[in-house]
């Protein structure tokens, strides 16, 4: 039986509770050397707050050992649960599946890596018991390469900012505290735990962020190079998509397939009667393929705004997804 410090005892009866206070998830991708460090240090700045709380390590299909490790660990720690997965999926997957089993009203996220600081943890929760729903961390003091890859992500920083609509600095920070409701709300996928926070803006989540510690990597190596900055363009799309017309997709390609349709009818109406009224010959006007163009897309835009329309209801209904969100309800019940 594998012994127990007796300040693991003294916690596990808080631990067992029904509800936890909170869950700290972090997504492990080779990153053996941190583990044992990183737990202790999650723990020691937690218990700091005297909250029931539970750390759980998603093993992402690590190849060097660290699914071992977290095992041992799991057995020994009785605030840790490891979660192994069959095989690497991606940071995203991993997260989403620590969101899975996390039990706390509020889940934090970090790194394995120790780049993030455990220590901040406190202030997070601190200030989203400000009011808000999720808490982001700015890495003010980031320590990585400044080339490829602080320049980037400033430069995505910004876009996303832009066209999410939510203001922050740092989105690429794993660092955030959120209220559970919240997790349960947004589905993930692709690579989207970076848009979290626009996702959450979405689902109509107050957002803040705070200054917190960065670290230069100590063991291992990063996971990603300057490949990820075209995967999150591409997931930018999508969540500027989602933001935008989630609910009311008919509203953007429908518009834009009237507009075609009649600017292309417009044309070919003028063409119609030039031909019969004053006999002009329109077989070589350029107007005359303009508009069949225009016509063919106006349809066609039509018709997929119809289509999209259809899809969107059976994504709500088909999981009993609500277009809205309530905050609160207030009054007798
Ligand atoms: N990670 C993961 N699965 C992956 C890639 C990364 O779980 O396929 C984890 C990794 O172990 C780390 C976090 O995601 O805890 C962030 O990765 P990394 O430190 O390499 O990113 P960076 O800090 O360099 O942006
Ligand atoms: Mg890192």
């Amino acid at each position: 039986m594998p012994s127990q410090s007796i300040e693991d005892r003294r916690f596990s009866s808080i631990i067992n509770s029904p509800q936890l206070d909170l869950s700290v998830v972090v997504p492990i991708y080779n990153e053996a050397e941190s583990i044992e460090m990183l737990v202790q240090a999650i723990a020691d700045s937690v218990r700091e707050t005297q909250l029931s709380y539970e750390i759980i390590c998603v093993d992402d299909g690590s190849k060097d050992g660290s699914s071992q490790v977290l095992i041992d660990l799991a057995r020994r720690r009785i605030d840790l649960k490891a979660v192994i997965l069959r095989r690497n999926y991606g940071q995203t997957p991993a997260m989403a599946a620590g969101f899975e089993t996390a039990e706390g009203k509020i889940i934090v996220t970090l790194d394995g890596d120790l780049q993030n600081d455990p220590a901040d943890i406190p202030m997070m929760l601190a200030k989203l018991n400000e009011g808000y729903d999720l808490v982001s961390g700015w890495r003010k003091n980031r320590q990585d390469a400044a080339l490829t890859r602080l320049l980037p992500s400033k430069i995505a920083n910004i876009i996303i900012a832009r066209v999410t609509g939510v203001k922050l600095h740092d989105y690429g920070c794993s660092l955030k505290a959120y209220r559970s409701e919240l997790i349960a709300d947004m589905n993930l996928y692709g690579e989207l735990h970076r848009f979290l926070p626009a996702l959450a803006y979405i689902e109509g989540a107050r957002i803040t962020e705070v200054p917190v510690r960065h670290h230069a990597r100590r063991f291992g190596e990063s996971k990603y190079g300057l490949g990820r900055t075209i995967r999150v363009v591409m997931d930018l799309m999508t969540v500027f998509f989602m933001k935008k017309f989630l609910t009311r997709p008919m509203h953007v390609f429908g518009l834009g397939g009237v507009i075609s349709l009649a600017a292309g009818i417009a044309m070919g109406s003028y063409l119609t009667i030039i031909k019969i009224f004053f006999n002009q010959n329109i077989g070589d006007r350029p107007l005359l393929i303009l508009a069949v163009l225009l016509i063919l897309t106006g349809v066609q835009l039509f018709c997929f705004g119809l289509v999209t329309e259809l899809l969107m209801r059976t994504y709500h209904e088909s999981q009993k997804r609500p277009i809205y969100r309530i905050r609160e309800v207030f009054g007798k019940k």
